[in-house]
């Protein structure tokens, strides 16, 4: 009952200090819960035996599928101006992959004025955004976030009821200036969008599951934040273990491991993580590739250095896990596009109608 109390408080998640291109999802607020602690609230019902679509669909949860069209709109011509081509082209990557009967629909907010953004015109110096009356509280805001504190990337997951959040804004994929004309490559920026229109849609990280461990190798050391939280964790008299840290995103915060949040399992899976029965998916667009987060100083070519990499052998339990080697693990590789299982979970969250 306490933790369903929590429902309604908005959540960070930690991940500035990952290179780019990197991706989060948040709720915009001003609490410290994370992304699990809400999950786990969202899940944590007297009810064990519902599985995670009935609590999606039931009025008053934190985090649902979006009940129509999914509209969008920018929050600045400049936004518009060097996002909307990448947006398209992420978004024509899904509708290209989406070639089964589906509802999932995306489109600009329909303006009926000559002004289309987000946000009032500003007018003078002041440089306040305000919200623009005539567009829905909950459209998807695309803008740029230039706090140096936040990651390339960010978006929320899935749609949050007004039942909960009447709160213009409360969705939205913010996106450094610089994520995009400093990217490596125009493709890898339309990739990054289209995996953030995964969250949007309501698609958590595929690595996150709480089975993740009998498929892909999670290396923790090889994280960038690692060596930093080993020092800050002697220095606070060693009372836990990076273990522990590892596999804690409270602990891992407290040591300032930022990146945790994004790697370690969740034990309940959040909203659209799972289906039942579904196989678990290394070529899903939700699914970190080796090399995200990794220690700058590592060995790129060494998969020993590589924070996740795909098991090649069968894993029976977590327990008692191989130590990696060239000849029992795999890279993982950036998704080109969703894979056929990412379009069998929106086909099931989106049915057509
Ligand atoms: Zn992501």
């Amino acid at each position: 009952m306490l933790l369903l109390l929590l429902l309604p408080i908005s959540f960070l998640t930690f991940t500035s200090a990952c290179p780019p291109p990197f991706n989060d999802v948040r709720f915009i607020g001003n609490s410290t819960h994370s992304t699990a602690d809400l999950v786990q609230a969202a899940l944590h019902n007297n009810n064990k035996d519902k599985r995670w679509v009935d609590v999606v669909s039931k009025p008053g949860t934190a985090l649902t599928v979006w009940p129509g069209p999914i509209h969008y709109c920018f929050g600045t011509p400049e936004a518009r101006r060097v996002i909307e081509p990448f947006l398209l082209k992420a978004w024509a990557i899904w509708t290209e992959a989406l070639v089964v009967q589906h509802g999932l629909e995306l489109s600009e907010y329909p303006f009926k004025a000559k002004w289309r953004y987000c946000y009032k015109e500003q007018t003078g110096s002041d440089k306040t955004l305000t919200w623009n009356p005539d567009v829905k509280a909950d459209t998807l805001v695309i803008r740029f976030n230039d706090n140096p504190d936040d990651p390339p990337f960010w978006t929320t997951l899935g749609y949050r009821p007004s039942s909960l959040d009447k709160d213009p804004g409360r969705h939205s994929m913010e996106i450094h200036p610089k994520a995009i004309s400093e990217a490596c490559d125009q493709d890898s920026a339309t990739k990054t969008i289209a995996h953030e229109l995964g969250h949007v849609f309501g698609l958590y990280h595929e690595h996150q599951r709480p089975d993740r461990d009998l498929y892909v190798a999670f290396q923790c050391k090889n994280l960038a934040g690692y060596d930093n939280a080993v020092k800050l964790v002697a220095e606070a008299g060693g009372v836990h273990t990076m273990k522990q840290v590892c596999n804690d995103v409270g602990l891992a915060r407290k040591y300032k491991f930022w990146e945790i949040a994004d790697f370690h399992t969740i034990e309940t899976p959040p909203i659209l993580l799972n289906y039942p029965e579904r196989e678990y998916d290394t070529e899903s667009i939700m699914h970190y590739h080796s090399f995200y987060c990794v220690d700058q100083s590592k060995d790129m070519n060494d998969i020993k250095s590589m924070p996740l990499a795909a098991w090649l052998v069968d894993i029976e339990e977590c327990d008692n896990l191989p130590s990696v080697k060239d000849e029992n693990t795999n890279f993982i590789f950036e998704a080109d596009e969703p894979s056929a299982g990412d379009i069998e979970r929106i086909a099931f969250l989106y049915p057509a109608k």
